[in-house]
C-alpha cells in the first residue's frame, strides 16, 4: 500500500513515498526555490538499499519554473535512484491541503470539480490554496493513473460547535464571507488524538484531551470524546498561540490603528503580524533554541519573549479545560512540544491543584522520543504526554483509507 504524500507550498513541494501497512518511509525530498533561476532538489531514498537501510541523500539543482516541472524532476530523481515500483505499487496520491473550509470535513478524492472548490477558497486562504491548487493539478498531469487524494488541515476541526466557531461581529457580512473560525494543524491533532488514546488505554471516542501542537506554527485544541470542540487558530492560521513569526492573539482594534496613525497599509500590517511578530518580532529570532540561548546570555528581550509565549499557552491551556469541564490528559506535539522540556516545564508549573504534576527528571531526559511518553506521576488524574506527531502518515493512512475503503 504506497502512497506518495505531497505538500506544495508556494515555491517548494515537499514529498514521502510511505508503504502505509509497514509504515516505511521509503523515499522523501524537497524541492525549493521553485521559479526562481535554480531550485536545489534534496531526494532520500532507500528504495534500493532495504526497509532497514538508512535514507541516502541524493542533491542536486535545477531551473524549475513551477509545479509541473518540480514533479517531473521527481520522477526523474526517482528513476535515477530507485523506482517507486522497486518496492510496491503506488495506490494513490495523498495531498496536504490547508484550507477546505466547511466545504470539506473528509478526505476527499481529487476531480475536477475538488479543484474547482479548493480554487474558489483561495480569497479564505490567499498564501495557501494557490499553492495547493497547482499542487494538485501538476500532480494529476504527472500521475494520471492513480486516484489523487486532498487531506485538509480544517478537516478535523469540522465537528467544532457554532458557539465555538461563531465570531460574535455582524452574521449577514459573516455569512456572506463565509467568516468564521475553521482551524487548522487538524491532521495533526487528529493524529496525537489517536496515539494518546491507545497510550492512555481508551478507546478514541471517549477520550478527552487538550492537545498542544508547538511548531513553528502552533496551535492548541480542545478535544472531546476524540473529536476537536475548540481549537485556537481561526478564519486563519494568525489566531492564538504565539509563533514564530505570527503574533497569534491581538486586539483587532491594533490593525485600524497600525493603519491611522502609524501608516502602515493593509497589506504592511498583514507582512508584519505574519511575518515579524511572535518570537521573532519580540527578540529577532524565531527558533526556539535560539530564544532559548539568548535568555541563558540574559537577553530581556529574550526571556520576554520566553514569558509571553509560556502565559499564551496557559491561558488556553486553563481557558479548554473549562471548556472540557474534564480531561484525560493534557498532549504535547511538534517541534518544541517533542524537544522543548522547559517551555513543557514552565507550562504545567504550578497545576498540581488542578491534578496536573510532572516528574521532572522524565521530563528533562524527553528528547524527541519516538513513541509517546507520559511525563504524569502515577495517580496523577490528568496525565502530561509527549507524543510524536507525524502529519505524513496521517495523510497516507487517510488517503489509503479514501482510495480503498478500508481502514
Ligand atoms: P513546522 O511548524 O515548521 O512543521 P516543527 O514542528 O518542525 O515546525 O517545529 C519547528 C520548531 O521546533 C523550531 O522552530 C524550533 O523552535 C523548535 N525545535 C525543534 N527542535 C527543538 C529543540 N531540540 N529544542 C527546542 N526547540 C526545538
Amino acid at each position: 500500500m504506497l502512497v506518495m504524500v505531497v505538500n506544495a507550498g508556494s515555491s517548494s513541494l515537499k514529498y514521502q513515498l510511505i508503504d502505509t501497512q509497514s509504515e516505511v518511509v521509503w523515499a522523501s525530498g524537497l524541492v525549493e526555490r521553485i521559479g526562481e533561476e535554480s531550485s536545489p532538489i534534496t531526494h532520500r531514498t532507500r528504495v534500493r538499499a532495504g526497509a532497514d537501510a538508512p535514507l541516502e541523500a541524493f542533491r542536486s539543482t535545477a531551473t524549475i519554473a513551477d509545479h509541473k516541472e518540480a514533479f517531473h524532476a521527481v520522477t526523474e530523481v526517482f528513476a535515477a535512484t530507485g523506482e517507486v515500483s522497486e518496492v510496491g505499487e503506488l495506490v494513490g496520491v495523498g495531498h496536504r491541503v490547508v484550507q477546505g473550509a466547511d466545504q470539506f470535513s473528509e478526505p476527499t478524492v481529487v476531480t475536477a470539480e475538488v479543484i474547482e472548490a479548493v480554487r474558489s477558497l483561495i480569497p479564505l486562504a490567499p498564501l495557501h490554496n494557490p499553492a495547493s491548487v497547482a499542487g494538485l493539478e501538476s500532480a494529476m498531469a504527472e500521475h494520471p493513473d492513480v486516484p489523487h487524494v486532498a487531506v485538509f488541515d480544517t478537516a478535523f476541526h469540522a465537528t467544532m460547535p457554532a458557539s465555538a466557531y461563531t465570531y460574535a461581529i455582524d452574521q449577514s457580512v459573516a455569512r456572506e464571507h463565509r467568516i468564521r473560525r475553521y482551524g487548522f494543524h487538524g491532521t495533526s491533532h487528529k493524529y496525537v488524538t489517536a496515539r494518546a488514546a491507545v497510550a492512555l488505554g481508551k478507546p478514541v471516542d471517549r477520550v478527552d484531551l487538550v492537545t498542544l501542537h508547538l511548531g513553528n506554527g502552533a496551535s492548541a485544541c480542545a478535544v472531546r470524546g476524540g473529536r476537536s470542540v475548540e481549537t485556537s487558530m481561526g478564519l486563519t492560521p494568525l489566531e492564538g498561540l504565539v509563533m514564530g513569526t505570527r503574533s497569534g492573539d491581538i486586539d483587532p482594534a491594533l490593525v485600524f490603528h497600525l493603519i491611522s496613525t502609524a501608516g502602515m497599509s493593509a497589506a504592511e500590517v498583514d507582512t508584519m503580524l505574519n511575518k515579524r511578530s511572535g518570537l521573532l518580532g519580540m527578540c529577532g529570532q524565531n527558533d526556539l533554541r535560539e530564544v532559548h540561548a539568548l535568555a541563558a546570555r540574559g537577553n530581556r528581550d529574550a526571556e520576554l519573549a520566553l514569558s509571553v509565549y509560556v502565559h499564551r499557552i496557559r491561558k488556553y491551556l486553563g481557558a479548554y479545560l473549562a471548556v472540557l469541564g474534564r480531561a484525560d490528559a493534557i498532549v504535547f506535539t511538534a517541534g518544541v512540544g517533542e524537544n522543548d522540556p522547559e517551555i513543557r516545564r514552565r507550562v504545567i508549573s504550578g497545576l498540581e491543584l488542578i491534578g496536573v504534576a510532572i516528574d521532572q527528571e522524565r521530563n528533562a531526559a524527553t528528547r524527541g522520543p519516538s513513541a509517546p511518553v507520559d511525563l504524569s506521576f502515577r495517580g496523577a488524574p490528568i496525565r502530561v504526554l509527549v507524543v510524536p506527531t507525524n502529519e505524513e502518515l496521517e495523510i497516507a493512512r487517510q488517503t489509503a483509507q479514501a482510495v480503498t475503503g478500508r481502514a
